[in-house]
C-alpha cells in the first residue's frame, strides 16, 4: 500500500511517515503541493494524505489539478478547525475523506485502509437514466446532450440517486452514503442539495425527475415525469 503524505509541517509529516511505515505502508512525503503533484505524476499511489494549508499551492489547488489530470487516487484531506477551509469545503473540493487536526493516528490508519478498499472497487461505468448521463470518471453530467455543471457534492448526490433510480431513498440513507459517515449535521442538508439539483437538472429542461415521496424521501424517475402525490 503506497501512501503519499503532502504536509509542510515536518515534525507532523515525520510522525505520520514513521507511524504509517510501522503499519506496513510504503510512505513518501512531499513538503509542498508542487512536490506532491510531481510525485503523483511520476509514481502510482493507493491513497494520498493532503494537508489543506500548504505554502505555495494549497491542498485544494493540488486536489483540483490532480482531478483535472485524471488522477483519481483517493484523497484524505487534513483540515484545521480554525483554518480558512473546513471539512464541508474539503468534500466540496472533491476530497474522499477528511480529518481535522489534531487527529488520532489509529483513526487515520483506519480511514486510509477504508479508502484503499473503496478505491479498488470503484471507477464504475457511465450511468444513464432517461436522457441523463453521468460519467463518474470524467465527472461529467449531461441532460439531453447538454452539459450540466455540478459541484462535487451535487454530483455525488445525483450519482447515488441514479444508482437507485426508480427506488425511493430516504434522507438518512442519502446522508449516510453521500456525506461522510461521521457527519452529524441536520438531515435538512439533503433537501437543500436536492433543491440545487432540481435547479440545475430539471428547471432548465422543463422536467421533474426527482420526485419527493412524502414521509419517505426521494425517487429519481427520469421517465415518470411529474407524478403528483404518489402515495405509499
Ligand atoms: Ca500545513
Amino acid at each position: 500500500m503506497r501512501v503519499l503524505v503532502v504536509e509542510d509541517e515536518s515534525r507532523l509529516a515525520e510522525t505520520v511517515r514513521r507511524g504509517l511505515a510501522d503499519e506496513g505502508f510504503v510512505v513518501e512525503v512531499a513538503h509542498t503541493g508542487e512536490q506532491g503533484l510531481w510525485a503523483l505524476t511520476e509514481r502510482d499511489f493507493d491513497v494520498i494524505v493532503l494537508d489543506i494549508m500548504l505554502p505555495g499551492k494549497s491542498g485544494y489547488t493540488v486536489l483540483g489539478e490532480l482531478r483535472d489530470r485524471g488522477i483519481w487516487t483517493p484523497v484524505l484531506m487534513l483540515t484545521a478547525k480554525d483554518g480558512e477551509y473546513d471539512q464541508v469545503d474539503a468534500f466540496d473540493l472533491g476530497a474522499d475523506d477528511y480529518l481535522t487536526k489534531p487527529f488520532s493516528f489509529m483513526v487515520l490508519v483506519a480511514r486510509l485502509r477504508a479508502l484503499i478498499r473503496r478505491g479498488v472497487s470503484e471507477r464504475p461505468v457511465v450511468l444513464t437514466a432517461g436522457d441523463l448521463v453521468l460519467d463518474p470518471v470524467s465527472h461529467r453530467v449531461s441532460r439531453n446532450g447538454v452539459d450540466v455543471r455540478l459541484t462535487p457534492r451535487e454530483f455525488n448526490l445525483l450519482e447515488f440517486l441514479m444508482q437507485h433510480r426508480g427506488d425511493a431513498v430516504s434522507k438518512s440513507e442519502i446522508l449516510r452514503n453521500v456525506w461522510d459517515p461521521s457527519f452529524d449535521g441536520d438531515l435538512n442538508i439533503v433537501e437543500v442539495y436536492v433543491r440545487y439539483l432540481r435547479r440545475k437538472l430539471d428547471h432548465p429542461f422543463g422536467t421533474d425527475c426527482i420526485e419527493t415521496i412524502r414521509g419517505v424521501g426521494y425517487r429519481l424517475d427520469p421517465d415518470g415525469g411529474a407524478m403528483v402525490g404518489s402515495g405509499s
